[in-house]
């Protein structure tokens, strides 16, 4: 038996020992009650001083909160079905369910709360859990704080189908008619995704959440599909399979063309010979196959924006979050079936509930290890994220890289999931200064790195070694970017440089725009294979890009390779799962230890440089192993720059920074922020040719600097 994500990443809070109603996320361990773990968080110590006002406020509310019980999205039935919790379960259970419990939460300032809600036992069978769940949620909304909602994404048979047979008819179906368990929890399996039923059943949960509980977010858990041969092959499946390449291929020469087969609805579903058969597939050729795994991401995809609406329709003030994951280096569209992009404008908050993405430097390789690239994607598709907060540079990524959407029902970020509970002195500095400098901000990027669904989706895992590692140069060099998908390439005008890597399939129209963007003055960084396929990835003739060269009033720039700076050797992620249960084994995927800088790395920023005529919008001196993100606040006319020192054990040195100016008026000021001091220091600057100079003071994990 595997050992459970979560499990791992502390979700289920009765597990590790700490308090019992963890949150969501694995935020509550260090942070709630106990003393703060000095691995995990910077020293509060303000020199001779003593503690700063940040170190006061959080241990100020660690000792209001020691001994809360923190409300959990798990009801109390499922922690017994499952096992693996402590003995006395029931009288934690009342203790964090008592008035005194949750107004001890309000005391010390706790603004949000997850309560168990749908885990998919039946709603007859749970409903006295929610009783006493809707008093809670009664209470906290008396005390001016925020409920979240869990849905859960199974269905479990023992109970659910005793008080509803025809739920078992909403199963999903692996290749061999077999129905899909939850991991090695086989009395949940999963429902299909084209069920309209067993939509329609959920949306009655819905509706209690909206009517009676007045519920400020719902989460929504299990949004994925197991990968193959466990993903859905139901009848209804198959039907809407034939259906979606019907409408892609309707006439006769559309299908031959694309399948050899005069009519799509001669196609046969692909037949796998062996369970383990698909871990081997390292690229997608087969026609059939391709529209396969566009039609799993559409299905689900189409499942969450439909309970998406449904959750608007009876309250738009209420946010929606969905567990969906970030971008890693290995094909998730493949393996469980998220393509992000689908999810736009149906989504306010994303979970990167994963173990071994989070950021730190890997002992073994010197891997910087991030969710920047997930970042990167949610602010392009305007999403918020839920990531745990406990950790100092993980919580600055957060507040860096994030996205606050603007949602009624959304707390804001120092607040809300993942941050409630987490008293440490960085998110004291967070929740002071949120609304005035990390709200109503857009970051400022120079460079787009292009990935065009064919190339990820038919590739599973090569065509993610150069693309990764391009943003790795990019994440560690320090160079503004933005991540976009196929469906956001009319935006790269804004862009001076645009770069596809790994892209390996592009098709006439995506080649027609990067060379009009070529033409009209920007510059195409064409890294390793791109262009070698079209979007069937059917071979071209000859690359499709072409060589380097002026085009028009820009030009194109080749980066032949890039090169491997890992020893290639497979390393094993320090507690790396991506999704419960979905790959067993991973012998094709590059994982985040070998995230190593390429060895051409240098090289390749310097290609990056001298393609944005006008210089970068910021240039630092600072290590490798410290990252940026520049961002412009046009409400108070400011451009700030984040500083994040992942070498946790050593300061940073005192270091140049040239930044562009974001806005007409003459600076007035330059001010660095930092957790490590009560207030903020003025720098000295210099400005000239529309470029501001200062120098950053030496640093331990975080500076925030504001160009005024
Ligand atoms: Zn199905």
């Amino acid at each position: 038996m595997t050992i459970s994500r979560r499990r791992l990443m502390g979700w289920m809070g009765v597990t590790g020992g700490a308090a019992l109603g963890a949150p969501w996320l694995g935020a509550a361990q260090v942070a709630a009650g106990g003393p703060l773990s000095e691995d995990n968080v910077a020293p509060a110590a303000n020199g001779a001083a003593g503690l700063t006002r940040w170190a006061r406020s959080a241990q100020k509310k660690r000792e209001q909160t020691k001994g809360v019980v923190w409300t959990t999205h798990e009801p109390i039935d499922f922690l017994l079905r499952r096992g693996e919790h402590e003995a006395d379960i029931e009288e934690h259970y009342v203790t964090m369910l008592s008035p005194a419990n949750i107004q001890r939460m309000a005391d010390a300032g706790v603004k949000w709360g997850r309560l168990f809600f749908y885990k998919g036992f039946g709603l007859e069978y749970e409903r006295p859990a929610m009783e006493q769940g809707k008093k809670v949620a009664d209470q906290m909304h008396k005390l001016g704080m925020k409920v979240s909602l869990y849905m859960g994404g199974t269905m479990f048979t023992e109970t659910l189908y005793r008080e509803l047979p025809e739920a078992k008819d909403w199963e999903q179906r692996d290749q061999w008619n077999r129905p899909v368990p939850y991991g090695a929890q086989t009395y949940r399996h999963y429902a299909c995704p084209n069920e309209p039923k067993y939509r329609a059943y959920l949306k009655r949960a819905i509706k209690i959440g909206v009517e009676e509980f007045h519920v400020d977010e719902f989460a929504f858990d299990n949004i994925m599909l197991q990968a193959e041969p466990k993903s859905c092959h139901c009848p209804r499946c198959v039907t809407a399979f034939h259906a979606m390449v019907k409408r892609m291929y309707p006439t006769k020469e559309a299908a031959l063309r694309r399948f050899g087969l005069p009519d799509t609805d001669w196609l046969s579903l692909h037949e796998w010979g062996t369970e383990a058969e698909p871990e081997s597939v390292t690229s997608l050729s087969d026609p059939v196959l391709q529209e396969w795994v566009r039609f799993r991401c559409e299905s689900l995809a189409g499942y969450a924006n439909d309970l998406y609406d449904a959750v608007k329709a009876l309250d738009p003030k209420v946010a929606v979050l969905f567990n969906i994951k970030g971008v890693y280096s290995f094909n998730r569209y493949w393996t469980n079936a998220v393509y992000q992009p689908l999810y736009a404008g149906k989504i306010d908050l994303m979970a990167f509930d994963t173990g071994g993405y989070d950021e730190h430097i890997d002992a073994q390789t010197g891997a910087l290890v991030s969710q920047i690239r997930s970042y990167k994607m949610a602010r392009r598709l305007e999403t918020g994220c839920e990531d745990a907060f406990a950790n100092d540079v993980r919580a600055a990524v957060h507040m860096a890289f994030g996205y606050q959407k603007p949602v009624a029902g959304l707390a804001p970020a120092p607040l809300g999931s993942g941050a409630f509970n987490t008293f440490t002195p960085m998110m004291e500095f967070f929740r002071e200064y949120n609304d005035r400098y990390y709200t109503g901000v857009d970051n400022v990027a120079d460079v787009a790195v292009l990935r065009t669904w064919a190339s990820m989706a038919y590739s599973v895992s090569a065509a993610y070694v150069p693309t990764t590692l391009m943003e790795q140069v990019l994440i560690q060099y320090k160079v503004p970017w933005d991540l976009l998908f196929e469906e956001q390439i009319d935006r790269i005008g804004k862009y001076s440089a645009v770069i596809v890597a790994g892209q390996e399939c592009l098709s006439n129209s995506q080649i027609t725009a990067l060379l009009a963007y070529a033409r009209a003055g920007g510059t195409l960084i064409v890294v390793g294979n791109s262009g070698t396929f079209n979007e069937w990835r059917e071979t071209r003739s000859k690359p499709a890009l072409g060589t380097a060269r002026s085009e028009g009033k820009g030009r194109v720039v080749v980066i032949p390779e890039v090169l491997r700076g890992d020893k290639l050797a497979k390393v094993a992620g320090a507690n790396e799962d991506p999704e419960p249960g979905a790959t067993t084994t991973r012998d094709v995927h590059m994982n985040p230890p070998q995230w190593v800088l390429p060895k051409n790395a240098e090289e390749i920023y310097k290609t990056v440089v001298s393609a944005t005529p006008a210089g970068l919008s910021l240039t630092a001196e600072a290590p490798l192993t410290t990252v940026m993100e520049l961002q412009k606040r046009a409400g108070s006319q400011e451009v700030i720059a984040h500083f994040i020192n992942f070498e946790t054990k050593k300061r940073v040195g005192a270091f140049a920074v040239s930044v562009r100016k974001q806005f007409p008026a003459p600076v007035k000021s330059v001010t660095c922020f930092s957790p490590e001091g009560d207030e903020p220091v003025k720098l000295e600057f210099a400005e000239a040719g529309g470029v501001v100079k200062f120098s950053v003071p030496e640093m331990g994990v975080y500076s925030m600097v504001v160009v005024g």
